[in-house]
């Protein structure tokens, strides 16, 4: 009798090989295929400023490790034997994206639906999830929102990341040298840092995407952080909420948001919604394209998002 295995590859070495050239695929210059082009974009020009890189490669030097202690200490961390069902979320959209697996920790924080990665290129990645995001989000929705984190990790955020973070909220100002870091911030840089910032959140926005196969439970995971992750969730109307994008895109108040890390909820709804219509999308699955469907092109997808993530520009819907 044949042995049924004989047919299939059980090769490590092939293994590794068939998922280094599936990955590969997805990297043009070592940048995701996903990436959302203003990200990359302003990034770099950040970058080229003399010292700005240095400068955040020194505050997440310091911070990364302190953080991981004191999650060690005060939050729950994720694994096979505690929240099982996250620690498979988390293992599914690494090896999806080609990241190692992060550590995740639920963090007791009862008040906030939040979430948050620490990534730098030295020290393992670290997601944090606040207990009120697990309680209130549905299975689906959580893996949207891990599925982002590693979109963070897989893109080399980190250190952008907390620049932002100490120019909005003064994390890490009791770091030596991080206050005279930040008072090296000139304005522009520190709008230019914002504004990447946002555009950052389109990138990984489309790594949950990606890794749930599905946009739905991005854009309901949007709705509940605009409501505040009511318990009563299906108050919540996609529809009803998009139509307040209307009086957002036409009004002055719409300013604020440059000062804002976060695109407002309404613009990465639209955005996600675009990402389903896009070509990336399907090359990450190509099972669930459907015949004669016309798609845009990455450039064209790009294009569409700036005009809706844009603060000035406003596309209309
Ligand atoms: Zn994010």
């Amino acid at each position: 009798m044949m042995n049924p295995t004989n047919e299939i590859s059980v090769s490590f070495s092939e293994y590794l090989r068939e998922r280094s050239t599936r990955l590969d695929k997805h990297l043009s210059g070592g940048i995701p295929d996903y990436a959302f082009a203003a990200d990359y974009a302003t990034r770099q020009k950040i970058a080229a400023i003399p010292g700005v890189f240095k400068l955040g490669k020194a505050l997440t030097s310091q911070i990364v490790p302190r953080q991981r202690q004191l999650l060690n200490m005060q939050a729950l961390r994720v694994g096979p034997n505690q929240f099982p069902e996250i620690y498979k979320m988390v293992t599914e959209c690494a090896s999806l994206l080609g990241i190692g697996v992060p550590s995740v920790f639920v963090m007791p924080e009862v008040a906030t639906i939040n979430a948050y990665a620490y990534a730098t290129e030295d020290a393992e990645p670290v997601i944090v999830l606040n207990s009120a995001l697990v309680e209130r989000l549905t299975p689906r929705e959580i893996k949207a929102v891990i599925g982002h984190e590693c979109g963070h990790i897989h893109n080399n955020h980190g250190i952008y990341n907390i620049l932002a973070e100490l120019i909005i909220n003064g994390i890490g100002l009791l770091i030596p040298g991080a206050r005279e870091i930040l008072a090296a911030i000139s304005l522009p840089l520190r709008t230019a840092i914002l504004t990447w910032g946002r555009a950052a959140e389109i990138t990984c926005d489309r790594a949950g995407i990606i890794c749930c196969g599905e946009a739905e439970s991005t854009i309901s995971t949007h709705a509940k952080f605009v409501s505040g992750g009511l318990l009563s969730g299906q108050e919540t109307n996609i529809e009803a909420l998009l139509e307040q994008y209307d009086t957002l895109r036409t009004s002055p108040v719409r300013l604020l948001e440059l000062i804002s890390t976060h695109p407002a909820g309404v613009r990465r709804i639209l955005a996600a919604k675009e990402f389903m219509n896009s070509q990336v999308y399907y090359d990450w699955h190509p099972e669930q394209k459907t015949g004669g469907a016309v798609y845009y092109s990455k450039q064209e997808l790009d294009s569409r998002c700036a005009k809706y993530v844009s603060v000035t520009k406003n596309q209309e819907r």
